[in-house]
């Protein structure tokens, strides 16, 4: 092979250029680029492997091997060493192939007589495309500089791609985003919703990845990078009062801006002939590739930073605006790597569905979905490089699946299903006004859970007696800063004014754990979860806890008001909160505030301590409201986020259900009002089963009132009380089997 010098590389990309503004095209063009690449670098071997599909790849080009072999020979991922450049997106350069962990011999390709091997993955933004592949007779490893140049020319190649260079005949040459994939990922609101793909960064389109004149991509590149910087410099100046944490995203975007070792990288690829924004993309790419092997949070958040950095520099040397330009879809499905809470709730209600490609169950962006009950899947690998604007898109929120250009009969499966679920809310809204009666005449109260201004409208709509938890917190993590006491004031006003007679239990902050505001200096803490949270925040930080009573005092003017303390452990934390609100009632009264009409002070059972309480605890609360997602989480022992765990124990556990029970009974001696709060309240089959331990207070989201109300309505609580009493005699582990055969003979 010839020395990979810089004019090497460089006149091999202009023959590339030469041939891609030929007529030539699929098959034709791909076999002319394998034997030009082979010529050029003088090696007997050049091949070009493409995935057919997400696990096979398959030589679509050869100069070297045998003709015959082309579109015959294939491999899975990490099949042999084409698989395995492929699986580990890495360059393999090895003077000794038969050698090589992992070599697989090809007979139909006649490869035996070649030594050295060299893979590069052909790769963009982190999306597979396949591998370049160059083998000689002489055993010796490549330079440096030949490894630098391929890589160079496989980005070339992965632009072309990307642009339809090679459509031809066969599922390796069929046109990229065209083909109908299924993607999974982890559901995180359920519904399930039809429409089209918008991208909320749509992506840009390098059209000229080779360039003649590198001095004056040199020149392209620094004038770029000059007005990143303006631009960059400009919003720290902008951001001076800004909170910390958007100020270190600021600074670590100069950091990266001003980056020696970036800005030499790309100016060496455009040495060898890219575009300066191939050079951009080249970085990006890397970027993307590292992104996908780090889990260090920290790191992958600086990640994250230099790809929007890489984006918006892309942006300035195409001129591509932020939108492509285009109007919202109809029934707009919404595609992101990630979205902040504030700018998903600008979109708001115009989309149908939510597709993130990281995203997670806990984050601020699925309160906001949940919020708004828009259908959201998060995890979904390679979304946002495989959905194009406007393509047909199929979300499945309960299944957290994906159908992206769905094939017909996907189509129409997926019809049927929301048609049923349609059918379902119809038969829901027929009972919205009727009282929730179980068949053997017990009374339940269903309300909701809520939290953001766009919750209230369901508080008419979904039938709920009214709001059994309000978190106050989420108001104060989609913001950028601590909310003014006035804000808050205005903003209980208007979630009591919409409530009109409805009780409405608000709840006071409860951050920590999960829960991190960003605006709050962060404490590294072992075990979050068991940490400083919650209550224990509010009783150390008097100010902020006084400030949300005095706001929700204030809103409430004359009204009844109901506050509840989160992660109540043991009594006398409940005893000092309630202290709180004593003193903060004399303050109001003495600078002559309107006081409510009645104040009722309830706690959340959320650890089990707190249910072998003294009974004088339970005489002095107002109400106590069981947090199921909590109290199960240390019940089992098992982290309600770790997707390892969260599953395992079920809610219908003999074990948690007879502690249920047992405070269920504390309760009922000192005649306490309880409700019980968690995700499960809102499962109708667990509610059933709460109500038949004899809780009479559920909350849940209000899309799950219809659900559950259905179900209650129809049921006998009493003989559902000896089916669990008899399943838990019977010694079995959990009452779901016995209570499931109940109600399928109930039908
Ligand atoms: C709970 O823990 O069950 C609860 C309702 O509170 P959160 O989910 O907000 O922690
Ligand atoms: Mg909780």
């Amino acid at each position: 092979m010839a020395d990979g010098t810089e004019t090497e590389s460089r006149k091999l990309l202009g023959r590339l250029r030469e041939e891609m503004a030929s007529e030539a095209a699929g098959q034709e063009r791909l076999d002319r680029i394998t034997s030009l690449i082979a010529d050029s670098i003088r090696a007997e071997v050049c091949s070009v492997y493409l995935f057919r599909d997400e696990d096979t790849l398959e030589l679509c080009a050869t100069e070297g091997l045998s003709p015959e072999a082309v579109h015959k020979t294939r491999m899975r991922m990490g099949e042999g060493l084409v698989g395995r450049v492929a699986l580990s997106g890495k360059v393999m350069n090895t003077a000794d192939a038969p050698s090589a962990k992992g070599f697989r011999y090809m007979p139909e390709t006649g490869e035996e007589r070649f030594s050295s091997f060299l893979g590069v993955p052909i790769q963009r933004l982190g999306e597979k495309l396949g591998v370049l592949v160059v083998q000689s007779r002489e055993a010796r490893e490549l330079s440096a500089d030949e490894v630098y140049a391929l890589e160079v020319v496989a980005m070339v190649l992965a632009e072309m791609a990307e642009l339809g260079a090679f459509v031809g005949e066969g599922a390796a040459l069929s046109p990229l985003h065209q083909q109908s994939v299924q993607l999974n990922g982890g559901p995180a609101q359920e519904g399930s919703a039809e429409g089209h793909v918008w991208l909320h960064e749509p992506r840009v389109v390098v059209t000229n990845p080779i360039a003649e004149d590198p001095h004056r991509e040199l020149e392209r590149l620094t004038e770029a990078v000059e007005e990143l910087r303006v631009g960059v410099d400009k919003m720290l100046e902008i951001s001076r009062g800004a909170d910390k944490e958007q100020l270190q995203v600021l600074e670590a975007y100069r950091m990266f801006a001003n980056s020696k070792g970036w800005m030499r990288r790309m100016e060496e690829d455009i040495d060898r002939g890219l575009s300066a924004e191939a050079a951009v993309e080249k970085e990006q790419s890397q970027a993307r590739a590292r992104m996908g092997q780090v889990t260090d949070p920290y790191l992958r958040e600086r990640l994250a930073d230099l790809d929007d950095l890489s984006n918006r520099l892309l942006r300035i040397l195409t001129g591509q605006g932020k939108t492509d330009g285009a109007d919202l879809p109809p029934d707009p499905i919404l595609i992101a790597r990630n979205i902040g809470p504030g700018d998903l709730l600008e979109y708001g209600r115009s989309l149908r569905g939510i597709v993130l490609e990281e995203g997670s169950v806990g984050s601020h962006a699925t309160i906001v979905a949940r919020a708004l009950a828009i259908p959201l899947v998060v995890h979904v690998g390679r979304i946002t490089t495989e959905a194009l604007n406007g393509d047909h898109i199929l979300v499945d929120g309960d299944q957290g699946v994906v159908h992206l250009r769905p094939e017909d009969t996907v189509v129409s499966a997926f019809r049927d299903k929301i048609a049923m679920q349609a059918k379902a809310q119809e038969r829901y809204a027929s009972i919205r006004e009727t009282p929730t009666v179980t068949r053997d005449g017990e009374r339940i109260n269903l309300v909701m859970n809520a939290g953001l201004m766009a919750d209230l409208p369901s508080l008419n709509n979904s039938g709920a007696e009214g709001v059994g938890l309000f978190r106050t917190e989420l108001q104060f993590l989609i913001r950028n800063q601590m909310p003014k006491r006035s804000e808050l004031v205005a903003q209980y006003q208007r979630v009591l004014d919409a409530a009109g007679d409805k009780r409405v239990v608000f709840r006071t902050l409860d951050i920590g754990s999960d829960k991190v505001l960003p605006y709050m200096k962060h404490v590294a803490e072992p075990n979050p979860a068991l940490g400083w949270r919650a209550i224990r925040v509010g009783l150390d930080k008097r100010g902020v806890m006084r400030m949300q009573l005095q706001a929700l005092l204030r809103a409430a003017n004359g009204r009844p008001l109901t506050i509840m303390f989160p992660f109540v452990a043991q009594a006398d934390e409940f005893r000092e909160a309630k202290w709180e609100v004593n003193k903060t009632i004399e303050r109001e009264k003495r600078l002559g505030h309107v006081l409510p009409e009645t104040i009722e002070v309830g706690a959340m059972l959320e650890t089990p301590s707190l249910a072998f309480a003294p009974q004088k605890f339970f005489d002095e609360v107002d109400f106590v409201s069981i947090g199921g997602n909590d109290l199960k989480q240390f019940f089992f022992a098992a982290d309600r986020e770790n997707e390892l765990v969260r599953r395992r124990y079920d809610t219908l556990n003999v074990s948690f259900l007879t502690f249920i029970e047992r405070i269920v009974e504390r309760c009922n001696i000192s005649g306490t009002p309880l409700s019980f709060c968690g995700e499960d309240a809102g499962r109708p089959v667990e509610a059933l089963c709460l109500a038949a331990m004899g809780i009479r207070t559920l909350s849940m989201r209000p899309a799950s009132i219809g659900p559950v109300k259905s179900l209650l309505l129809r049921a006998d609580l009493q003989s559902l009380r000896k089916i669990i009493a008899d399943a838990r005699h019977r010694g079995e582990q959990s009452v779901r089997p016995a209570v499931m055969e109940w109600l399928r003979n109930q039908n």
